[in-house]
């Protein structure tokens, strides 16, 4: 069988056996009917769709579970707030060419794939036009000749969506490409997918990964430490031997992470793994996700009482995204 023809591998059918339909988690949960409605309404906006192997991570019967809170559709999200917007972090109006954003001195960011295998309700992205912004329907050259034009931008960076749901094959044909172009040394991942389907990382990413001539950065995701289960675990051992520096970002989210003790635990599971914590961020403003934010001021001290009661290694960088600025802004 040719190559490109190969049978779907294990995470691919994971990703397709997603869970998609609110009641079906309901009752996987054992949670109360009540939910459901609101569950329904909401998710014709921004579908609900989390894996499996990720709903069991999740306790039965709770309703305030960490890891449902950030992917049940819940009422909350249909209430307009002040200052919510849209295109919270000027996305749409930074891109350089379609798919392309340029924002920060360096390196310059490659929306790969709308898709992600995992739909988080607080996400930046939720309304971002993901079919009108693939640079590599037909844009890849646009792409390319503005790299080269900017000789300062030495890492490139894949996003999306999720990189890592695009197939292996799709994944190292974009690696091997970018790879032409010299002055770029850096690649770096921002995924999900590690974590969500720790499956993914199979043998033939691990290969892809380590015949690259780039340092390879990954900045995982992981908002709270029940995330993290053997598989996990696993999964990051292996890209971690495969020589790439592993990073997280977590998000604050009110009533998910917002105390310092699920911080703490949160920063240690990391380390346990072989990551280190990268960036703790505010809360972009997007429209259906005000039910989540967590104020300055609380986030603040949230980060005093971390930093006294771990090393400095494991304390991530408080920072807001704010349109236009020259870097993610400190707040800490
Ligand atoms: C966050 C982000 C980056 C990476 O910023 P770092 O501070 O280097 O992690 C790059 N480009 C865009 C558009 C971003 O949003
Ligand atoms: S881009 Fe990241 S945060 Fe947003 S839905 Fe996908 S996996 Fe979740």
């Amino acid at each position: 069988m040719h190559p490109n023809h190969a049978l779907p591998s294990l995470w691919q059918n994971q990703v397709a056996d997603a869970i998609r339909n609110p009641a079906e988690l309901l009752d996987l949960l054992a949670l109360p009917a009540k939910l459901l409605p609101q569950a329904i309404a909401v998710s014709q906006q921004f579908p609900l769709r989390v894996p499996r192997v990720y709903v069991n991570r999740m306790k039965k019967g709770d309703q305030y579970d960490p890891l449902l809170l950030q992917v049940l559709p819940l009422a909350a999200e249909a209430q307009t707030s002040a200052g919510f917007k849209t295109d919270p972090v000027g996305d749409l109006t930074a891109q350089s060419t379609p798919g392309l954003i340029h924002k920060y001195h360096g390196r310059v960011l490659l929306v790969v794939t709308g898709a992600c295998a995992i739909h988080c309700r607080y996400c930046f992205r939720r309304h971002f036009p993901y079919s009108q912004s693939n640079p590599l329907a037909n844009n890849w050259q646009k792409a390319q000749q503005y790299i080269e034009s900017n000789p300062d931008i030495k890492e490139i960076i894949l996003s999306g969506g999720d990189p890592l749901s695009l197939s292996d094959n799709r994944l190292a044909q974009i690696i091997r490409q970018l790879e032409q172009i010299p002055q770029l040394k850096t690649l770096r991942l921002h995924t999900r997918l590690p974590v969500v389907i720790p499956e993914r990382i199979n043998p033939a990413l691990l290969t892809c990964l380590q015949d690259s001539r780039f340092k390879i950065v990954m900045v995982i995701h992981v908002n709270h430490s029940n995330e993290l289960d053997k598989m996990v675990k696993t999964a990051l051992t292996a890209l971690h031997a495969a020589k790439v520096t592993l990073l997280n970002q977590s998000v604050l989210l009110k009533g998910i992470n917002d105390n310092v003790t699920t911080l703490k635990i949160l920063s240690e599971a990391l380390f346990n793994c072989q990551v280190l914590p990268y960036y703790l961020h505010q809360l972009d403003k997007v429209s259906g996700a005000a039910h989540f934010e967590v104020s300055d001021t609380h986030a603040c001290q949230l980060l005093t009482n971390l930093q006294q009661q771990l090393p400095g290694y494991l304390v991530p960088k408080l920072v807001r995204e704010q349109a236009g600025a020259l870097s993610k802004l400190p707040l800490y």
